[in-house]
């Protein structure tokens, strides 16, 4: 039940650095996914949209470059931060790097620490509430960082599931987010739930956001899911 925490591929083909990356990731309360080539890659990207690839320059077979300019055109995750991880130091190699669509750079040897700030820095633009920030939408604030909820300033009692949904929907607004699209990110990809369960659980978000009246900010598109007014 922590799919709010942020999924990060890691793709490198080193193991021992692979590894380091996995562990320090994971302290860092990261859910991270490895691949040691960019055809691995490419096969569990297209299984679960990663939110921040960390993607190794040279890779056997298809190099890092290559796997770039690949997510990079592809509707599905064109929006997904990539962050490239190179030995090489040129400044032509970064401008290329970065032409081809990546969102950042590091030169090996990089500092963990600052390869985790850099993530976090994508991460805030993109998955703001799993990174801690402050999100306000209309008269609704959640406080990701302490786990609350104010509409008109009033606090709101929320179970966790729903402050996660409630998260989603913020991260987002407009968005419409089809029932399996929420028990992926609410639930996790690897716990069955059924999909009423989803409404059962919005009905609850649903209740506690309307505790004290005001306008309904959801909103239930038919046959497609829900979404933030
Ligand atoms: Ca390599």
């Amino acid at each position: 039940m922590s799919s709010q925490k942020p999924h990060v591929l890691v793709v490198e083909d080193e193991p021992a650095q692979r590894e380091v990356l996995v562990y320090n990731l994971t302290a860092e309360g990261f859910i991270v996914d490895k691949a040691a080539s960019g055809d691995e890659a490419l096969a569990l990207v297209e299984e679960a949209t990663p939110d921040l690839i960390l993607l190794d320059w040279m890779l056997p077979g298809v190099s890092g470059i290559e796997i770039c300019r690949q997510l990079k055109t592809r509707p599905a995750t064109r929006q997904v931060p990539i962050i490239m991880m190179s030995a090489r130091t040129e400044e032509v190699d970064r401008v290329r790097g970065l032409e081809t669509g990546a969102d950042d750079y590091v030169v090996k040897p990089y500092s963990v620490a600052e390869l985790i700030a850099r993530i976090r820095t994508q991460l805030r633009r993109t998955r703001p509430a799993a990174v801690g920030e402050r999100l306000e939408h209309g008269d609704i604030t959640l406080d990701a960082a302490t786990h609350k909820v104010y509409r008109a300033g009033n606090e709101l009692k929320l179970g966790p599931t729903e402050f996660r949904l409630l998260a989603t929907f913020m991260e987002r607004p407009g968005r419409v987010f089809s029932r399996d699209q929420l028990l992926d990110r609410v639930w996790g990809r690897d716990i069955y739930v059924d999909t009423r369960t989803v409404d059962v659980h919005v009905g609850r978000l649903r209740k506690a956001l309307l505790r004290d009246g005001g306008e309904d900010p959801l909103r239930t598109v038919r046959g497609a899911g829900y979404a933030l007014r």
